[in-house]
């Protein structure tokens, strides 16, 4: 399965949807949004920390976003004859819009961009923020897709990671999504995100360098031999297919972290062949069953796409998705505390190899 039509609109305040159809013959688009909004909030201010040498976004107007809606008030479902929600068709296979507040936008506000010191460069988050709703049903989940729908999705995010990564200034496009309350999720809704960066954020930073050095130490590629070696070993090793491996990382960060990397090294989701997208989703929702079997009940994640950056060093990015959980026991999160928060040094009391070793075993 994939999407058969792609049907673009406008929202009433201007930003883009886009309708993505398992079957040709809907005709979404005629559906206009009745609503009134407001133009959109402009995108927010980077500011340069030259003590740690990161960009840091402000995005003041995304205090006032919405807060866990009540279910007959969700701005994720179709909309209704009694609500008219972000998407204005009756009904949708999969869905893409504009954040309404997002951290990235192209509406600059030239007023706000002033310099605030000289070591303090300001510049204007320019970039773009999207919602990708993976299904119409409210009550569902991604672990509930069937996998023909988990393709649709992988094929909607190359579609967007190809548009995106054209936009000006453009610096890495990153799917995500958040799911539970525990992770601070605002809508219950299956959804994810895409956020278009206009600079490459510090971990994809610290991984071309790590690519880099290991190329120029070596002459080899680091993230080949990092996945032969990890196949090889096994012990951490959590499920497989013909395409992708899911691995827990030798030294994971966080209680239960699992990578899924593709056997063939590529830069991003549209360099997948049809063969690996096909794979991609027995295996995520075998992983993600794992995960919610762990301590029987909906275990709250993380799920992060990386993908080669657009411009300088896309040549040592590589495709893989990283997925984890805060969640240590049944009752314990694990909390980003002083060591985590201050000084960026993780500490994790779930030994990798048990962690895989549980999660195989479920
Ligand atoms: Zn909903």
């Amino acid at each position: 399965m994939t999407f058969k039509s792609r049907q673009a609109i406008r929202l009433s305040d201007g930003r883009e949807l886009v309708y993505f159809n398992e079957e040709a013959q809907v005709h979404r688009a005629e559906y206009p949004d009745t609503r009134q909004l407001p133009p959109p909030p402009p995108t927010s201010q980077l500011r340069y920390d030259p003590l740690i040498d990161e960009w840091v976004a402000v995005a003041a107007h995304r205090h006032t976003r919405t807060f866990l809606p009540p279910s007959d008030a969700c701005p994720l479902c179709p909309s209704s004859p009694s609500f008219a929600s972000e998407i204005p068709a009756p009904d949708y296979d999969v869905v893409v819009f504009e954040n309404q507040f997002p951290s990235f936008s192209d509406r600059l506000q030239p007023d706000e961009i002033t310099s605030l010191t000289d070591q303090v460069p300001v510049r204007a988050g320019v970039g773009r923020c999207e919602v990708i709703c993976f299904t119409s049903d409210h009550n569902g989940s991604f672990g509930k897709l069937a996998p023909s729908r988990v393709r649709t999705v992988v094929d909607v995010l190359a579609d967007r990671t190809a548009e995106m990564s054209a936009l000006t200034g453009v610096a890495q496009v990153f799917p995500f999504e958040n799911r539970g309350v525990e992770i601070g999720v605002t809508l219950h809704h299956p959804h994810g995100q895409i956020y278009a960066y206009p600079t490459v954020p510090p971990r994809t930073q610290q991984m071309l360098r790590a690519a880099g050095r290991y190329r120029d130490r070596t002459g080899r590629d680091l993230y080949t031999d990092v996945l032969a070696a990890e196949r090889a070993a096994g012990v951490r090793v959590v499920a497989s297919n013909e395409h992708w491996t899911a691995y827990v990382p030798a030294a994971s960060r966080w209680p239960y972290e699992v990578q899924l990397a593709p056997h063939r090294k590529v830069p991003d989701i549209p360099a997948l062949s049809d063969e690996e997208r096909d794979a991609f989703g027995p295996l995520y929702l075998d992983v993600l069953r794992r995960f919610d079997a762990l301590f029987g009940k909906p275990m709250p994640y993380i799920s992060a796409w990386h993908q080669a950056v657009v411009g300088e060093g896309r040549e040592l990015g590589y495709l893989h998705l990283q997925l984890f959980s805060i969640r240590r026991a049944a009752d314990k999160l694990k909390f980003l505390a002083g060591s985590e928060s201050a000084m960026g040094a993780f500490v994790n009391d779930v030994v990798p190899e048990r962690a895989a070793k549980t999660l195989r075993s479920l």
